[in-house]
Formats: C-alpha cells, sequence, structure tokens
C-alpha cells in the first residue's frame, strides 16, 4: 500500500518470457495421495506461479509445467502436501528469461 493506494503487479507478461523444458514421466514434484485440504490451501495462495488450483468442485490441481523452482511448496506444505522436491535434472525446468 502506498499513499496512492495499493500497488498491483501483473507478473503473466514477465513469466511468459521463461522457457520450461519438462521431464516426462520423472516430476522433480511429487503430492501425498490425499493432500491435507488446509495446507493445499495454503499452496493455492503461495506459489507463485499459480500452479496449485482448487475447482468449484473442490478438487485439487497442481500442474508442475511452469515451475519457477522457488521451493514455496516444499516450505509451506509441511510434508501433507509435498511428498518429495528436489531440482529438475540438468537441461530441464525453468530457463528464466529478462527483458
Ligand atoms: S516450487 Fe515454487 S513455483 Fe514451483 S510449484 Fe512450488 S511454489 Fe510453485
Amino acid at each position: 500500500m502506498t499513499a496512492l493506494g495499493p500497488i498491483t503487479v501483473n507478473i503473466d507478461g514477465y513469466l511468459a518470457q521463461n522457457r520450461y523444458e519438462v521431464d516426462e514421466g520423472n516430476p522433480h514434484i511429487e503430492l501425498v495421495d490425499r493432500p491435507d485440504p488446509e495446507r493445499f490451501g495454503d499452496l493455492v495462495r503461495a506459489c507463485p506461479a499459480a500452479l496449485y488450483k482448487v475447482d468449484e468442485e473442490g478438487a485439487q490441481h497442481a500442474d508442475f509445467a511452469g515451475c519457477l523452482e522457488c521451493g514455496t511448496c516444499r516450505i509451506v506444505s509441511s510434508d501433507l502436501v509435498v511428498k518429495s522436491w528436489r531440482f529438475p535434472a540438468a537441461t530441464m525446468g525453468v530457463e528464466f528469461r529478462f527483458g
């Protein structure tokens, strides 16, 4: 919040510049079988790439193709959602591009 009001930043354009190499069949993030709904909701709010979602029926969805490899979900979930987390293999994952 500033003296002029809240600051809103749209990062979609910045994220769209990145390049992702998805390691099909070898995910770098694995979830527990039945994630805790409250902790999952925390990840919906915390993931900067908005990769955790809950639909209108309450079903949980996670797609890691656009993962920024920040590790926030690993820290926030306290093992109640994320079962394992590691960096993708060399040449896989996100390649950050600027400007
Ligand atoms: S590592 Fe970061 S960007 Fe990737 S899924 Fe977790 S919170 Fe989202």
